[in-house]
């Protein structure tokens, strides 16, 4: 038995966006970001306030804030993009 508890996070998680890599401390202004297919196949990217459960679902990207969401989100984009093209034979018209 003992008094003290010692809060120690079950997990540390580091920021996904480029050229960031921030440790989490205890700040909870945090996002977590994932993208997903919907029944369409088509890319669906998802952004929501930091929550500890969504943070360690697969694919989970962990987000120091908004400037590093806007980076993953133009990453993601960019991807979308790509792969469009690379299906379409490499050029992309109108
Ligand atoms: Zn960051």
């Amino acid at each position: 038995m003992t008094d003290k508890i010692l809060q120690v996070p079950s997990a540390l998680h580091r920021c996904a966006g480029p050229n960031c890599g921030v440790m989490k401390g205890i700040s909870d202004r945090w996002w977590v970001m994932w993208s997903s297919l919907d029944e369409r196949k088509i890319p669906v990217m998802h952004l929501a306030q930091w929550d500890e459960q969504l943070a360690v679902q697969e694919g989970a990207l962990h987000v120091c804030g908004e400037g590093c969401a806007q980076k993953l989100q133009s990453q993601f984009m960019g991807n979308v993009l790509a792969n469009r093209w690379r299906k379409s034979g490499g050029r992309a018209s109108g």
